[in-house]
């Protein structure tokens, strides 16, 4: 019998689970760690509340999740509760799919002030990750500069454009939608420090601004190449730069038409975060792209604004005992391994990118690497070994089936229409799996 414990309830961690039953059958035992009472990661608190088709994936890791030899650990953190190392002591294989839930820095001065969020902030707090469910970001300054233009751009972006009824069908959390419902925003600048060829942006995320009721985005002409530039772009990237086209198309009447424009700011490399008490702009400087890299002009100028977010990328947390790589901001690994016995997998291993079916490979790629290390596995203790520990500690340990009742529950109070109304406080969910 092989032993591996996962740590982290997301799709990386739901795939890697798959793959080590698909590899060993009825021969291993999965237990998956999460520090949340509820599973599933990024497709709850990631994945935006308006893309449901994308949450539907999690289906597939219920069936994963509701086999008899995997077993969810919920509201276990681990590097507190119980340490790496206690885990390595227990199972044959101990997989960090831990993802990257932090924020990257901008290294900006005026950063942090009040009302500058990163992304991992701003987006857990519109799908209610209890870390930031308390985040209560003021939305009475008519313009928003959002730094990035990745997909995660556009979410933030797209999620302060939407109305109340756009929203319709989602599981945004209330506290959200009550403050948005305050919005006086009339602009959001997108702000790229490279230009339309360089965007991290896809077509069909970056086409759905086309269909926003209340907004609509603005690219000026002249920032885009010669339109037979595009032909050496990727497909995909030519699609979006298409998009990019169109935008640039729309009759500037149009703009009167709808309470709230969204300017992509291309060739704007953000240099502070202006404010006193309260952010009020962000200064940019001009940029040129030389060899695919931002070069400053020297060209300064202040975009006065009541609302930043920082949608620039994430890293990995750090857990006591596993080395990190500072600049990388993941773990160290040699294709998922990063020492015998211990690995990484998704945005842990990788950084992020990707979209969620790239961690189901990865998951694979990894449990390969553990059969060849582990083979028939060392006799270790696994779960008993863990339940013991657990009680020990008087550790509150939540199970699937817990999870189900706290499911059925969020079912049970959402607002007409929408999937769920998730719990936005741990105690809140723990209370609802009942006694
Ligand atoms: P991303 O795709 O890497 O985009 C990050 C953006 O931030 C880039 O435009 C980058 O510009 C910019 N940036 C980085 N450092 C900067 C700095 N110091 N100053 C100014 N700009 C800076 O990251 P992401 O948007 O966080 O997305 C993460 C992953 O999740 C991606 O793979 C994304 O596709 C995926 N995702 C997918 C969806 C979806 O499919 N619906 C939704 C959300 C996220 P440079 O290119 O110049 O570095």
């Amino acid at each position: 019998m092989r032993h591996i414990a996962i740590i982290g309830s997301g799709p990386a961690g739901y795939y890697t689970a798959e793959a080590a039953q698909k590899q060993w059958g009825d021969d291993v035992r999965v237990d998956i760690f999460d520090m949340l009472p509820v599973p599933y990661g990024l497709i709850r608190t990631g994945v935006a509340p308006d893309h449901q088709s994308i949450k539907g994936v999690a289906r597939r890791y219920e069936a994963t999740a509701l086999s008899d030899n995997v077993r969810f650990v919920g509201n276990v953190m681990v590097g507190k509760d119980v340490t790496v190392e206690e885990l390595q002591g227990l199972y044959d294989a101990v997989v960090l799919a831990t993802g990257a839930p932090h924020d990257r820095k901008m290294d900006l001065p005026g950063e942090n002030l009040p009302n500058v969020y990163g992304s991992a902030a701003f987006v857990g707090w519109y799908n209610g990750h209890p870390m930031f469910a308390n985040l209560d970001p003021d939305l009475s300054g008519d313009t928003a500069v959002v730094i990035g233009m990745g997909n995660v751009a556009l979410d933030v972006t797209r999620i302060l454009s939407k109305t109340r009824e756009e929203f319709a069908g989602s599981d945004i959390v209330a506290h959200a939608l009550d403050v948005l419902d305050t919005s006086k925003l009339r602009r959001i600048v997108i702000l790229g420090r490279r230009g339309p060829h360089q965007i991290m942006m896809t077509p069909k995320e970056l086409g759905e601004l086309s269909h926003l009721s209340r907004a609509a985005p603005r690219v000026d002409p002249q920032d885009l190449p010669e339109v037979g530039e595009d032909a050496l772009l990727e497909p995909g990237l030519r699609k979006s730069v298409n998009h990019l086209r169109s935008f640039a198309a729309i009759p500037a009447s149009h703009y009167g038409d709808v309470p709230i424009e969204i300017e992509f700011d291309f060739y704007a490399s953000p240099k502070a975060i202006l404010g006193d008490g309260k952010v009020t702009g962000v200064e940019v400087e001009r940029t040129t792209v030389e060899a695919g890299r931002a070069v400053g002009t020297g060209e300064t100028y202040v975009i006065p604004a009541g609302l930043v977010v920082c949608c620039i990328g994430y890293q990995t947390s750090r857990i006591p005992g596993v080395p990190f790589d500072e600049r990388a901001g993941r773990f160290p690994n040699d294709e998922g391994r990063i020492l015998p016995g211990l690995y990484c997998v998704g945005w842990a291993r990788r950084g992020p990118s990707g979209t969620i079916g790239t961690n189901r490979p990865d998951g694979f790629s990894v449990i390969e690497k553990i059969a060849e290390d582990i083979g028939a596995g060392a006799g270790k203790q696994g779960r008993p070994g863990f339940d013991a520990l657990a009680q020990a500690r008087g550790l509150d340990v939540v199970t699937f089936r817990d999870w189900k009742k706290i499911e059925a529950e969020e079912e049970a109070r959402a607002r007409e229409g929408a999937p769920r109304e998730k719990f936005v406080r741990v105690e809140e969910m723990i209370a609802a799996r009942g006694s």
